[in-house]
């Protein structure tokens, strides 16, 4: 069976739009189980020849602020279970929120390799300006814009260089 990289992060951060700019068009598989958290959908993807399963997370429940922490959480432990690499997204405009703390707690614990996506810097000449993600403690924070593609390239190089 193929590698598979999983896309994981807070609502909102860009996932399921980087996701449909990796992935071939129009053949996800969805799995929906109980609970959306739960919810994920499967994609081929490939980049220089390399193919690969895509995961793409679903919504985290909203609810009051335990059940959402914890549904985060679920989600990166089922990520770091089922994957050889994850991508831990988050956003650029808004920086560094409680909810990607908590998800990054949980990542710097796992041994699947994890790197850290910061999405939505959209302007080509400001991309080294990440430095507050450092504070994640997940290494090198890679620049990315889904929407327009800066830094995809890049990253997936070095994402199926470990797969
Ligand atoms: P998800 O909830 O993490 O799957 O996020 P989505 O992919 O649904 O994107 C949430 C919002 O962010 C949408 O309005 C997207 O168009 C927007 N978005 C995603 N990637 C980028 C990006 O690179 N730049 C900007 N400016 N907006 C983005
Ligand atoms: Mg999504």
């Amino acid at each position: 069976s193929l590698p598979i990289v999983a896309v994981v992060g807070r609502p909102n951060v860009g996932k399921s739009t980087f996701v449909n700019r990796i992935a071939h068009a129009d053949d996800a598989i969805v799995h929906e189980m109980r609970g959306v958290t739960r919810d994920r959908s499967y994609h081929n993807a490939d980049w220089r020849g390399v193919h690969f399963t895509l995961i793409d997370t679903g919504g985290i429940e909203m609810g009051d602020d335990d059940a959402f922490q914890s549904s985060i959480r679920d989600q990166a432990f089922m990520a770091a279970d089922e994957a050889d690499v994850i991508l831990f997204m988050v956003d650029g405009k808004t920086g560094i929120t409680a909810d990607d703390e908590e998800v990054a707690r949980v990542l710097r614990k796992v041994d699947t390799p994890v790197f850290l996506l910061v999405n939505k810097m959209d302007n080509p000449s400001k991309m080294e300006e990440n430095w507050e993600f450092y504070s994640l403690g997940l290494g090198d924070p890679r620049s990315i814009s889904s929407t327009h593609g800066h830094g995809t390239g890049d990253l997936l190089d070095e994402v199926v260089a470990i797969l």
